[in-house]
């Protein structure tokens, strides 16, 4: 065995061998793989080896689809079969809203060059005739799916990384990580040792265990699956006999079933409501090759629909249950990427769906790890997304929800209950006695909209406008017509000290850094000049310098800054989390609620647009920030939460003659949609340059050297590809929910990222990226749930487009 390597892999089951073969694939030689036992021992031999591209989120769609499409290269450099059979796929929808989130599937498939249809059930009985079509209102075809077999596959990553040349030792378990001073590691195994610059988990049902060796508690779960394969069906054999060619995948989401077919029969394997979590707390390092005891009574619910589904399978008989575990992550996608706080440490662990996003998590983290960016968008799978709310037991309430909506739609207004509400400010209990609907924003309960006196404050869901509508409408028209009040408390904040701040800030960001009592906007880019944060900063003294950004992305930002931080110990990095939380109150009679709070000059000469004030406001010591994210008249107002109750209720005593309202996350939205502004994780991603997002303004391509500076120059020089716009659509009674397709001419051209309506300006508008030759164009449509919406290009914000609202 090796005692150096430049990796070290630690897991030898799907996801740990394409790691393995990735990283040679992209040039580095000297890796190695260690394996407890043998290679898939884990979770990986005994999975159903189904492989398929829908997932909710396209960017893991399109990486589904790299991980297919990688099979048939694997098999000829490794000259090792995967077993496959490319067989297609139907996904059934049984009622009118899961037949239009398949169309809005399709749609997205797309853009995302994946090959899908919609089918009647005529159609697709006629591909599938074991299915009794009277209990489905339609179908999606997706050419994709298929099966394969899961240790042949594996083997055939192994071997490629062996010719890519890499090493693998089995039977050798990992007993302890030890870090050294330079960032290297010592891995402890029970063969020997091996210094390693770097170290992956890949250790699957054991990725809790490994993560406890660094001091991690990974949100990972196992739960308890299974499936059943059934004995010879003359139905099967007689369809392979006629058609020639094997029964296509089947995904019935209302009996939850998923089935293919396996030699002449078939395997039918379920994600039943009353699922079971596997060793909780920690999985034992005796458990071998083992199966769990099958226990038919749980998915008897979900066998007796799919005998009503599927006639011929009551007939059947069964030849074998398999019940293994396999790890979740509290939203179903997996935990890849570098670890904040631990240098060289990297995950590619609670991957459900091996054998449809190996492949990807391979090509991501491998990139990552050669290049230092993953090379596409990989935030639903970053493993920085979970905040330290994400604790074992909040991971475990989540896991079974999740594992238990498996084949169930999310809708756009749809929050899901388990393991909530997890953190709450000051305000929780006056929100909801004021008919607060709350909606989950990185753990903390907040307000989405108000349910007026009488007016049940939940949301009815539905991917079309629903019974929030016309309050939010309220909420807007009142702050626009003269003040509201909303809580920011789920914003991210930060404050960076020190000698070194300032000129830590100018590396990182593309602005100019303010001066004393003044904020900038800017963005963070990555070094090939892509976008990768988008925040508020303001100096409030020299070396104090505080910070706002996206609430989802403070782990990921953390990491980046941690990274890039100078080791002289000049800059120190705070991040509050809920050690600051903020006010935002807005409207043209903002100032005189403020002014009311304080004995400070705030008129518009004295406290100007972008200015950053430490004030006294109704006895609380607060930060005050004069900007908003609704692009009127405003100020965001921070203090400790202990002030925060104090500081509300002073807000409301004082806005009552002007008549203040509350506001809630969508009215805020709806707002900002009217401003053009982008945000973060929707219009602002790592695919994007600042140029093609439209933040030319914030980026100044003079000031001192920063990290994407050349990128961005390059990307200003050439225009980049891409324009993110602003749309009007001719809606219907349904918005742009994100991801629908822009056309134009009869061809898919780009994508929405966001949009709503915006209840001032009484419009739908869309937000979306388009090729930047098409920006002259005028006429475009979007497919939204299955129709064509006609959509026209909005140069200017359609609130305010000279911005004096906010500036006056
Ligand atoms: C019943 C069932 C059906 C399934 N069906 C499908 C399906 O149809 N399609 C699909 O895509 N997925 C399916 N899956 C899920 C699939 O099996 C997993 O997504 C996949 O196996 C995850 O692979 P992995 O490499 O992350 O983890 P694992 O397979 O668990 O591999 C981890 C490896 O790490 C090793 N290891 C752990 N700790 C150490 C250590 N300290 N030192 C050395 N080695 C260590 C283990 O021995 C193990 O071999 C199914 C799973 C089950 C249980």
């Amino acid at each position: 065995m090796k005692t150096q390597a430049r990796v070290v892999v630690i897991g030898g089951g799907v996801v740990g061998c394409s790691i393995l073969y990735h990283l040679t694939k992209a040039g580095w030689k000297d890796v190695v793989l260690v394996e407890r036992d043998i290679l898939t021992s884990g979770s990986t031999w005994h999975a159903a080896g189904g492989f398929h591209t829908l997932n909710g989120d396209p960017n893991v769609a399109k990486l589904q689809g790299y991980t297919i499409a990688l099979y048939d290269e694997l098999e000829k450099i490794s000259g090792q079969a995967c077993g496959l059979h490319r067989s297609g796929g139907l996904i059934l929808a049984d009622t009118p809203a899961r037949m239009e989130w398949l169309k809005m599937a399709h749609a997205r498939a797309r853009y995302l060059g994946l090959e899908t249809e919609l089918l009647t059930m005529k159609q697709a009985k006629q591909l599938n005739p074991l299915l009794e079509a009277k209990y489905f209102v339609g179908a999606m075809w997706d050419a994709a799916d298929g099966n394969l077999d899961p240790e042949g596959t594996t083997h055939a990553y192994a071997k490629s990384a062996r010719i890519g040349g890499a090493e693998i030792y089995q039977s050798t378990r990992v007993t302890e990580l030890k870090a050294r001073a330079d960032g290297s590691w010592d891995v402890i195994t029970d063969k020997g040792n091996i210094h390693a610059e770097h170290v992956v988990n890949c250790a699957g049902l054991w990725a809790r265990e490994v993560g406890r060796m660094v001091g991690l508690e990974l949100p990972v779960l196992a739960m308890e699956h299974m499936y059943l394969v059934t004995d010879e069906m003359p139905e099967v054999i007689a369809f392979n006999k006629e058609r020639g060619h094997e029964v296509p995948h089947i995904i019935d989401f209302k009996s939850e079933i998923y089935m293919r077919q396996e030699r002449s029969g078939l395997v039918l394997g379920t994600y039943e409501q009353a699922c079971v979590p596997w060793q909780p707390r920690e999985t034992p390092w005796t458990f071998g090759r083992e199966l769990l005891q099958p226990d038919l009574d749980r998915i008897a619910p979900n066998l007796e629909l799919g005998y009503k589904h599927f006639p011929a399978l009551a007939k059947a008989g069964i030849k074998r249950i398999i019940n293994g575990p396999f790890t979740f992550t509290p939203d179903g996608n997996p935990l890849v990427g570098p670890v904040q706080s631990l240098r060289n440490f990297w995950c590619a662990c609670g991957v459900m769906a091996g054998f449809s996003q190996g492949g990807g998590v391979g090509l991501a983290l491998s990139q990552w790890m050669v290049n230092g960016d993953p090379g596409f968008d990989v935030w639903a799978m970053d493993i920085a997304r979970f905040g330290e709310w994400a604790t074992r037991s909040y991971t475990n309430e989540k896991v079974r929800e999740n594992y238990s909506r498996r084949f169930s739609i999310r809708f756009p207004n749809e929050e899901l209950p388990a393991a909530r509400p997890a953190q709450t400010t000051a305000l929780y209990d006056v929100m909801l006695k004021q008919g607060a609907v709350m909606g989950d924003s990185w753990g903390l309960e907040t307000p989405l909209w108000f349910a007026p006196k009488g007016v049940k404050p939940i949301d009815k869901v539905s991917f079309h406008r629903s019974n929030d509508f016309k309050h939010v409408k309220k909420e807007v028209q009142a702050t626009r017509k003269s003040v509201g009040v909303t809580e920011i408390s789920n914003f991210a904040k930060y404050a960076f000290t020190g000698e070194g701040a300032e000129a830590f800030l100018s590396r990182l960001m593309t602005n100019k850094m303010p001066k004393t009592g003044r904020i900038v906007l800017t963005p963070m880019l990555n070094e090939n000049g892509k976008l990768i944060g988008d925040f508020t900063i303001a100096k409030a003294k020299h070396g104090l310098f505080y910070m706002w950004g996206s609430s989802q992305a403070q782990k990921y930002h953390m990491r980046w800054f941690e990274q890039h931080l100078p080791d002289d110990g000049s800059v120190h990095i705070q991040r509050f989390d809920m050690g600051m939380v903020g006010l935002s109150i807005c409207g043209p009679k903002s100032r005189d609620v403020l002014q009311a709070l304080t004995d400070a000059d705030i008129s518009a000469t004295a406290f100007k647009f972008m200015d950053h004030r430490g004030l006294d406001v109704a006895n609380c010591p607060a930060l005050i920030n004069r900007l908003t994210y609704s692009g009127d008249l405003g100020y965001e107002i921070w203090v400790k939460p202990e002030y925060q109750r104090r500081l509300y209720e002073a807000i409301i005593k004082a806005g009552k003659k002007h008549k203040i309202v509350n506001f809630g996350m969508r009215a805020l939205l709806s707002m900002r949609l009217e401003k053009n502004f982008p945000t973060w994780y929707r219009e602002l991603r790592p695919i994007y340059g600042p140029f093609e997002a439209g933040l030319d303004r914030f980026v100044d391509l003079t000031k001192n050297d920063f990290i994407g500076l050349k990128a961005a120059r390059a990307e200003k020089e050439s225009g980049g590809k891409l324009r993110r716009v602003s749309m009007v659509v001719q809606a219907g009674d349904a918005d742009v929910l994100g991801d629908e397709p822009i056309w134009h001419k009869g061809k898919v051209v780009g994508w929405v990222t966001s949009g709503g309506f915006g209840h001032h300006v009484g419009k739908s508008i869309a937000q979306g990226y388009i090729p930047k030759e098409l920006v002259g164009e005028t006429e475009f449509e979007i497919e939204l749930i299955g129709k064509m919406r006609k959509a026209r290009i909005n140069h200017e914000p359609l609130f305010d487009p000279k911005g004096e609202r906010m500036r006056g």
